[in-house]
């Protein structure tokens, strides 16, 4: 397990997110990443080894959205490795998720999002989670999140983000830590 930040606000998400994870560095990771909305777009970099290795991919300062959630990953599913890092995406890149913890059942809903058509790019249990919320997304963001905590068991902090709601960050947790801050026109995620 290791960290989640999001943010909503007027400030250049990429700066809180970097920040932020920077902040949570000391608990160790084998890679990072973030996903900020660019555009009506989800933007998403990753990168194995330390933030400064995020930080420093080429396009990052370029990223100028305001709404964006970030992850430092310790393996639990998956080698550390770029592809595994997260955030995971579904295959239109319409759903982001970062994930702290494990889901048990992960094989299982795996097997059945293959045999009706997903692919999957990543060994991560997270990844499940992006592909189930394509399966089950109609038009409703908490109607959708629901019926996929219903299919998952496990421990989880998730910070999940909709292409088609680009000013929110939804965030459930179960056993897991993370945490809600509340700031005058801006909020903030953290594990
Ligand atoms: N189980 C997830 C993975 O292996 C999340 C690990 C974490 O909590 O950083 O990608």
């Amino acid at each position: 397990m290791c960290g989640i930040v999001g943010y909503v606000g007027n400030k250049k998400a990429k700066e809180v997110l970097i920040n932020g994870l920077l902040s949570l560095e000391y608990r160790g990771y084998d890679s990072a990443g973030l996903a900020i909305v660019e555009n009506n777009e989800i933007a998403t970099m990753k990168e194995k080894g330390r933030v400064a290795n995020l930080e420093a991919l080429p396009g990052i300062g370029k990223l100028e959205g305001n709404v964006g959630i970030a992850h430092t990953r310790w393996a639990t599913h998956g080698k550390p490795s770029k592809e595994n890092a997260h955030p995971q995406l579904d295959n239109s890149k319409t759903f982001a998720v970062v994930h702290n913890g494990i889901i048990e059942n992960y094989k299982q809903i795996k097997d059945f999002l293959v045999e009706e058509g997903y692919s999957f790019v990543s060994e991560t249990d997270t990844e499940t989670v992006a592909k189930l919320l394509d399966y089950y997304y109609v038009d409703d963001p908490v109607d959708t999140i629901i019926k996929v905590l219903s299919e998952i068991k496990g421990s989880y902090a998730l910070g999940i983000m909709f292409r088609d709601y680009p000013d929110t960050v939804f965030a459930v947790r179960k056993e897991s830590p993370l945490i809600v801050g509340v700031g005058e026109n801006e909020n903030f995620l953290a594990s």
